[in-house]
């Protein structure tokens, strides 16, 4: 079984025909994460009408420039995310981002927002799915404040010397399709061992023009064992176990 840990399902328009292609290739349990304030109750809805899909509720670090209301909205989706605490399995998408995000005035902001995930996915004992692009150094120092039971980077492009410490403090890497032609992915698939990698779509960003679906991760599973020379149904095992121990409650 493939588990793809990190998609925004509410975004797709066909949803009923993306969860199905995913059935047929063997992708059975799918981790929708948050993104929007507004998004958040439509990823309560979805998960109730699929029972493949497992939701994760958080703030995404690129609110701060689509939501100008967030500041005074935090405090009722921290309460939302309190209230459906036993029906969410992780915190994400949350983190910082310094590179999509370029306006400096936001990034405290930012940072506030990202605090306060960290701090309720300490209360509530959840997981967390990160998103880091531009801003590592900062998130992984964010970190060190918080005891989170379980970390993810989710689709990790920084540099090789903060890669080094996130593989050091245990932390997880879930792998794109982007893997087949970026640079920074590979050299995350490389380092990286097994028992620490995990499969995502991101979906539904673009992959060279074609929107990203939970079923491409068959694909990313395939190519990551070519590369580490490990046949694709050990590996998909090995990926299976990693998986049931940072997000137990989607078994
Ligand atoms: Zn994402």
């Amino acid at each position: 079984m493939l588990i793809d840990i990190h998609c925004h399902c509410n975004l797709y328009l066909n949803l009923d025909e993306i969860i199905k292609e995913a059935k047929d290739i063997g992708v059975e349990k799918i981790i929708s994460v948050g993104m929007s304030a507004l998004g958040l109750e439509r990823m309560l809805e979805i998960s109730r009408q699929y029972d493949s899909i497992y939701p994760a509720l958080g703030i995404h670090p690129e609110e701060v420039q689509m939501n100008k209301n967030i500041e005074n909205q935090l405090d009722s989706v921290l309460e939302l995310i309190r209230k459906n605490k036993n029906k969410i399995c992780a915190i994400g998408e949350i983190g910082l981002d310094h590179y999509f995000v370029k306006k400096r005035e936001l990034y405290p902001l930012q940072q506030k927002i990202f605090n306060s995930m960290l701090s309720l996915a300490q209360e509530l004992e959840l997981p967390v799915n990160l998103h880091t692009k531009g801003a590592e150094q900062i998130v992984f120092d964010t970190l060190t404040s918080f005891r989170i039971p379980n970390i993810n980077i989710h689709w990790y492009s920084g540099p090789e010397n903060l890669l080094k410490k996130g593989i050091d403090r245990g932390y997880y890497f879930s792998i794109t399709p982007a893997f087949s032609y970026s640079p920074a992915v590979k050299k995350v698939v490389i380092m990286v061992d097994n028992e620490h990698l995990l499969l995502e779509s991101d979906g539904p960003v673009k992959y060279s023009g074609k929107i990203g679906t939970p079923s491409m991760i068959r694909d990313v599973l395939n190519f990551i064992s070519k590369f580490k020379d490990v046949s694709p149904a050990i590996l998909e095992s090995q990926i299976f176990e990693n998986t049931k121990k940072i997000f137990p409650k989607i078994f």
